[in-house]
């Protein structure tokens, strides 16, 4: 799983490393509207609040969690599918969805991404320019407890300084050795993957 606060690069970390290696992004469902160029299907499943619940109860989620007033959640189907087909799934989701997935995929491996400061972190939040200030404020305020609880427990945390560089060391923890005891069935090259696409936005 590839987690990180929103804004920091993600989604561009993501989109370099599915070019780079063979596995399937995790489309998440969520209750937020789309950003300006968002796809439904592609980017994420948007769906209602009483879609997201049936789906939730119903047992149809691997894990979820609300996020700045929303739901997101992973649909357990394709994940299910892709790793039984040897696959590799990557997921962007934020801790503590990544929390509940390696609970039941104990070899699924999470891979942090860090802003080089918070500052940058603050930049690139407010240059995207399709997120509300009371939004950024709030997902600044996550930033802090989200990289507190990666240093204490992720697997690897990567910084995203330089975009490149960042997606080639991911690149090369997947494609690392497996953890051992690891679920090979939960994670790319340590197994047959759930890291994320992302966060992480
Ligand atoms: P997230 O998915 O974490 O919300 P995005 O991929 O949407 O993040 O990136 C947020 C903003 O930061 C975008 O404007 C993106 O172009 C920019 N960005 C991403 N990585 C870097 C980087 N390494 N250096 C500078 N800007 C970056
Ligand atoms: P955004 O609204 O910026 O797209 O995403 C907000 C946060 O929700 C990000 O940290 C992102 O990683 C996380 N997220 C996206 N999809 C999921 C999901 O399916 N489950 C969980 N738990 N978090 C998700």
């Amino acid at each position: 799983m590839v987690s990180g606060p929103s804004g920091v690069g993600k989604s561009s970390v993501i989109d370099g490393v599915l070019s780079s290696i063979d596995a399937r992004f995790s489309v998440s469902a969520t209750t937020r509207s789309p950003r300006r160029g968002e796809i439904d299907g592609e980017d994420y499943w948007f769906v209602d609040h009483e879609e997201f619940t049936e789906l939730a109860g119903s047992g149809g989620m691997l894990e979820w969690a609300e996020y700045g007033g929303y739901r997101y959640g992973t649909p357990r189907a394709p994940v299910v599918e892709t790793l039984k087909a040897g696959a590799h799934v990557v997921l962007d989701i934020e801790n503590d969805g990544a929390h509940q997935v390696q609970r039941a995929h104990p070899g699924a491996v999470l891979v942090f991404l860090m802003p080089p400061s918070r500052d940058e972190l603050e930049r690139r939040l407010r240059a995207r320019g399709d997120t509300s200030e009371a939004d950024i404020e709030r997902r600044l305020a996550v930033a802090d407890e989200q990289m507190l609880d990666a240093r204490e427990h992720y697997d690897h945390l990567v910084v995203n300084d330089d975009l490149e560089s960042a997606i080639s060391q991911v690149v090369s923890i997947l494609e690392g050795p497996a953890i051992p005891g690891g679920d090979s069935a939960a994670s790319p090259h340590t197994g047959s993957g759930a890291p994320t696409r992302s966060n992480t936005e």
